[in-house]
């Protein structure tokens, strides 16, 4: 079967021909329906060096995924072949604390696992076929589209996490902001509408993107020039936002979230463009929490699946085929891109 894999770091994607994958004992083979281009495979594309992570390629991107069960290896029941799901990408060890919590994505024993996941050093679902190594991470979907719902599993559930730790400061009249409305953004912009009475405001270089914010709920969209700070202060009664999320972390947005936080509130690094945010006693506001996240739980997983089905939050999601797969990249990079891209590998 044909597959996009990454086969070193530094260079682009790579259509190449595999064998398509068989369920060991166990495991889950998967019919991708879905697997969403996130802004990670072009870190790995553009930024990351041999040595940075715990794994190394080849291996098949697309770490966002959904589909139908195909087959189902020794050992596996509780599915049906032919039902529909998603597939949760941070794979841990399943013994250690965190993960009889369902936080798989702070596994405590990556000695276990080697670390690697689906499309992030192992097969991920940018191919027909993929194979998830245990039934725990793999959870039907309903009558949802795995079109739609692969991007729920990461560029859903990434800002779900960072939004719901967010909650308790979002009482009526606070301010919540998000910076890089792109795939994680729009969603995030979704979920603080859906789950608290704060002002959202969008922040993004790109008036396209700030249109699709404003257009799934955010109260402003703020282009992010040399005003956005004052501008966010403006629009918040003059104290700044109470919670920033970061989907970008570069270092102009780690310094926007940071000048735009009110005293008390919460900075949250999402994205990892690789920046830095100095810190001292004066260079931000007093008590501001300063937080990276990284993806989110099993439990949040179900919760973010529950929202969809339900219609509160909906990807904007484009499909693609897989031969489109690498151009879908270039797309991404050169900020072509509204929502979600999606690559479809059995249409
Ligand atoms: P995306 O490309 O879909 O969206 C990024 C958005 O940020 C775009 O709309 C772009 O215009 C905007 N942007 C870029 N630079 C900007 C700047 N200086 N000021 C304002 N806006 C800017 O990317 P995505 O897939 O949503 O991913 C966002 C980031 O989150 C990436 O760094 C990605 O690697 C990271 N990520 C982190 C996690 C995690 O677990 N922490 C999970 C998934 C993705
Ligand atoms: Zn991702
Ligand atoms: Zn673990």
């Amino acid at each position: 079967m044909k597959a996009l894999q990454l086969t070193a770091f530094k260079q682009p994607g790579e259509l190449v021909e595999v064998d398509q994958p068989e369920p060991g004992p166990g495991e889950v083979l998967i019919r991708i329906g879905g697997a969403g281009a996130c802004h990670s495979d072009l870190h790995l594309m553009h930024d990351f060096e041999p040595g940075m992570m715990p794994w190394n390629p080849p291996f098949t991107l697309g770490h966002e995924n959904a589909g139908w069960v195909e087959a189902l290896g020794a050992g596996v029941s509780g599915l049906e072949v032919g039902e529909a799901v998603a597939v949760y990408g941070p794979w841990g060890c399943g013994l250690c604390r965190r993960c009889a919590l369902g936080m798989e994505n702070y596994c405590e024993r990556p000695d276990l696992t080697g670390a690697a996941v689906g499309g992030l050093g192992a097969d991920g679902g940018m191919a027909p076929y993929m194979v998830v190594p245990a039934v725990r991470h793999v959870v039907p979907i309903g009558d949802l589209d795995p079109a739609e719902a692969a991007p729920l599993t990461d560029a859903g559930l990434t800002p779900y996490h960072a939004v719901k730790r967010a909650l308790p400061l979002l009482t009526p009249g606070t301010t919540a902001v998000v910076i890089g409305v792109g795939g994680l953004g729009h969603m995030a912009v979704q979920m603080l509408r859906a789950l608290s009475p704060a002002t959202v405001i969008a922040v993004d270089q790109r008036p396209e993107a700030l249109r699709l914010a404003e257009s799934v709920g955010a109260h402003h969209g703020v282009v992010s020039d040399d005003e956005a700070a004052a501008t966010i202060r403006d629009l918040s009664g003059g104290q700044g936002a109470d919670v920033v999320l970061d989907c970008v972390g570069a270092d102009a947005t780690l310094a926007l979230g940071a000048a735009a936080s009110r005293v008390l509130g919460q900075l949250t690094i999402v994205g990892i463009a690789g920046g830095t945010l100095p810190m001292s006693f004066f260079s931000i506001p007093y008590e501001v929490s300063v937080a990276t996240t990284y993806w989110g739980s099993l439990p949040e997983l179900h919760e973010v699946l529950a929202m969809a089905r339900s219609g509160i939050i909906t990807p904007h999601v484009t499909r693609f085929d897989l031969d489109e797969a690498p151009s879908v990249y270039e797309r991404l990079a050169a900020g072509e891109i509204e929502g979600r891209a999606v690559i479809v590998p059995t249409s």
